[in-house]
């Protein structure tokens, strides 16, 4: 059987995980102590149900011990989404993910039993800020503290070399592993492929050279 997710707090992030989860058929429930936020929601998940997920017996009454994965999306109410996950982990939850507000908050959500903790607001802030630094870069994620992967558009000085040309791995330290060239997305390019105007390049590294290429780039 596949996996059963839960949220809890269906604000935009909480919803947005929920029926993404959901437009890949999985079973989500989602709950929410606002009955008018449950109604809203009630078409993009399996069950929705209204519910305070600081108590325990409500908790228990849903069964909640019995989904793979279950979400902690509860932002602005800090103690409350402590408090959530805390209890969650005494029953004995398989896999708790909660979103944090700052870097102190993820700390304790992280002690209380987190199993992996999510910052949106400070990961998409990241990604537009290089964005905003340079336009040909389009995207940025970080994998790790110092290594992330972007979406970088080729300058004109690339245009109409191959791969193994630029060699961007010997003089930036970063690997190029796919281009998307219009339409097509190419996920395992050769050395001697060739770079069109307007490809884009999704490249790998650490930080530091990242920079150095988006740059040359
Ligand atoms: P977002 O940015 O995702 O919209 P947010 O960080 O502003 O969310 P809130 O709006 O504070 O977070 O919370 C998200 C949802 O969590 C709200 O719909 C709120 O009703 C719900 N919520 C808050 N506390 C609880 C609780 N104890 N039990 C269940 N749901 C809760």
């Amino acid at each position: 059987m596949s996996k059963q997710f839960a949220v809890i707090g269906m604000g935009r992030f909480g919803s947005s995980v929920a029926r993404a989860l959901y437009e890949m058929d999985y079973e989500v429930m989602g709950i929410d102590e606002n009955e008018e936020v449950i109604n809203e929601h009630i078409n993009y998940v399996t069950h929705a149900v209204a519910a305070d997920s600081t108590d325990e017996r409500a908790l228990r009454e849903i069964g909640i011990r019995n989904f793979d994965v279950v979400v902690v999306a509860i932002g602005a109410d800090i103690q409350a989404s402590i408090l959530t996950v805390l209890i969650l982990k005494e029953m004995g939850v398989k896999k708790i993910v909660a979103k944090a507000q700052n870097e102190r908050h993820g700390q304790v959500l992280y002690k209380v039993g987190a199993d992996r903790v999510v910052f949106p607001e400070r990961d998409m802030g990241k990604r537009v800020a290089h964005n905003l630094i340079s336009a040909s870069v389009l995207d940025f994620i970080e994998l790790a503290e110092d290594y992330s992967v972007a979406e970088v558009v080729v300058s004109h000085g690339m245009v109409g070399k191959t791969l193994r040309e630029i060699d961007v791995r010997a003089k930036y330290g970063v690997n190029v592993i796919a281009i998307k060239s219009g339409e097509k997305f190419n996920i395992a390019p050769q050395p001697d492929e060739s770079i069109h105007a307007n490809d884009v390049l999704v490249v790998i590294g650490n930080n530091k050279n990242l920079k150095e290429f988006e740059k040359y780039a």
